[in-house]
């Protein structure tokens, strides 16, 4: 099938971007309207939590990071539909670093349930994999009961120093069991991420994508760009699609015009 939406684009406000002069909403604009998108949205790592302190890397990340990025947008013209998101963050079960109530003034929240390489981020019992993938769906499963996600973002996908780690995984879960923690995403209207980067570091990618599409999940695409050359790379995802038997009707109408 044919991509026509990115809803996970980082921009300078990002500390993780390292390409901050590039990364600007105008040339981010200018790029997804040379690529053919219909619909991009922005969604930059955000804290606001009220009740849980922010870690050091996170700090500057605070709901300001909506501000200005609305304030940026707010001069460019374009015919690409543009949606104001965010990457929120699951801490540990039932700790998030957004509010459900400051979520719902965004157009769409992605959550990741997987950034566990972050400082104050609670831990998997040890690192062997059946352990460190228990962990994460107890993460998952309190971020899709939160009220909070339009979409999880990058499911098991690890990232930082436990980067090598995400291979081998999904491997230690059952189909039964992925199909019962899709359900519950299903339940709940939360959409699944089908993201460009992590999708390149998983073994079994397509084993998760048809069992949440078995689940009756939707799902977004998302380059999780950082710099222009992954946002290109979102095209790359096109022959992955195939494989996995995802489809338009498959898609979270929210990506493709409607709410
Ligand atoms: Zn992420
Ligand atoms: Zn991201």
């Amino acid at each position: 099938m044919k991509i026509e939406h990115d809803l996970h684009i980082h921009t300078y406000l990002s500390s993780c971007c390292v390409e901050k002069e590039l990364q600007t909403p105008k040339n981010i604009i200018s790029l997804a309207e040379k690529m053919g998108m219909k619909t991009i949205g922005f969604a930059d790592h955000l804290w606001m939590s009220p009740s849980i302190p922010a870690n050091d890397w996170y700090k500057p990340q605070d709901e300001n990071q909506i501000t200005r990025l609305k304030q940026n947008l707010s001069t460019i013209k374009t015919g690409v539909r543009v949606l104001v998101g965010c990457e929120a963050d699951t801490i540990g079960p039932g700790k998030f670093s957004i509010t459900k109530e400051f979520a719902k003034t965004l157009d769409y929240v992605l959550l990741s349930c997987s950034h566990i390489h972050l400082d104050n981020f609670d831990q998997p019992k040890s690192l062997a994999p059946r352990d460190m993938v228990e962990h994460l769906v107890k993460m998952f499963l309190s971020g899709v009961e939160s009220g909070i996600p339009t979409a999880i973002a990058h499911p098991f996908a690890l990232f930082g120093p436990l980067h090598g780690r995400s291979d081998g995984l999904i491997s230690t879960l059952s189909d039964t069991e992925l199909f019962d923690m899709f359900s519950v995403a299903e339940k709940n209207k939360v959409a699944i991420e089908i993201n460009a980067a992590a999708v390149a570091l998983r073994s079994e990618p397509v084993r998760l994508i048809t069992n949440a599409k078995k689940a009756g999940c939707k799902f977004t695409f998302g380059s999780d760009a950082h710099g222009p050359a992954g946002q290109r790379a979102l095209l790359n995802l096109e022959p992955f699609l195939n494989k996995t038997g995802v489809t338009e009707d498959d898609i979270l109408p929210l990506a493709i015009g409607g709410k």
